[in-house]
């Protein structure tokens, strides 16, 4: 008898190369007649033992607005993790490959997306860690979801991992997270205000004139990234209650939840 997130690999067929990432190569192809993106961990990628324990907690977070884990190839190398197929590929690129075609109501819905999948994971006290343009994943039908959550804790590359590593996400990050390694919800929730920034500026690299020490100095001395051109004002204002220095004083996905749908006359 096999774990229900344990898969068959014999129920696994592999296609074409969709992209590759972090852990390696990302496969299209399918499982139980399922269209699926597979993700081959390459060696010395990730630390596989605590991954895991973690996917079974994984496959268990299931929301319209979050890329399901189905599950993971664990007894064979190289592991495998299964997940639901996205058409339309990552958000970030969607987003610079369509520049200038998007409305600014468009524009609201996706972080409406984006929030109720965050909503969904602060619900159930998991945090991404690594929330942004380029781990969020756009459907066929144009609804974004999330992925990627957790992920970063398997990741073993330092430069990654540890502020102030080269590939740490420095843009994307809460001072407290950059000086003390302090996750929490409210962590993501100063993501997610960089995310908002992203897809109102049809995907510009946030701070684009900076390198990433002039973006820690920027944001020390109070210095927020400004209104992109397409966001209305009371959605800067909400960018701006995500980039607050206390984290307490950050809203919850809750309230930007609440308060993104009444811009939008959508109601949660
Ligand atoms: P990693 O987490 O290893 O860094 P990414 O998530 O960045 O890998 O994936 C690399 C690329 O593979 C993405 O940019 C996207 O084009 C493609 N991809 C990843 N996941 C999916 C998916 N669920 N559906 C379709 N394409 C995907």
């Amino acid at each position: 008898i096999q774990d229900q997130w344990q898969l068959n690999p014999l129920e696994l067929k592999l296609e074409k190369k969709l992209g590759s990432g972090q852990f390696g190569l990302v496969m299209g192809g399918t499982w139980r007649d399922k269209k699926v993106a597979v993700k081959m961990i390459k060696e010395g990628a990730m630390s596989e033992a605590e991954f895991k324990e973690e996917a079974k907690v994984m496959t268990k977070l299931s929301h319209s607005k979050l890329v399901q884990l189905y599950g993971v190839v664990t007894q064979r190398s190289p592991m495998c993790m299964v997940f639901e197929f996205m058409e339309q590929g990552a958000l970030l690129d969607y987003l610079k490959n369509k520049r200038g075609t998007f409305s600014p109501n468009t524009l609201l819905e996706m972080c409406l997306d984006v929030c109720d999948g965050m909503n969904y994971l602060e619900m159930s006290n998991y945090l991404h860690r690594d929330l942004a343009a380029r781990n969020c994943l756009v459907s066929k039908d144009n609804v974004v979801k999330v992925a990627d959550f957790g992920m970063a804790r398997f990741v073993l590359d330092n430069d990654y991992t540890i502020s102030p590593g080269s590939k740490f996400p420095v843009r994307w990050s809460a001072l407290e997270v950059i000086k003390y390694g302090r996750y929490t919800s409210k962590s993501d929730v100063w993501a997610f205000g960089v995310l908002m920034w992203e897809v109102f500026s049809e995907g510009h690299l946030p701070y684009e004139n900076l390198n990433n020490t002039q973006v820690v100095h920027s944001i020390d001395r109070g210095q927020r990234l400004s209104k992109p051109n397409l966001a209305p004002e009371d959605v800067h204002v909400l960018m701006k209650w995500c980039w607050k220095d206390n984290p307490e004083d950050r809203p919850t996905f809750g309230q930007l939840l609440h308060q993104l749908g009444s811009i939008a006359n959508v109601f949660y």
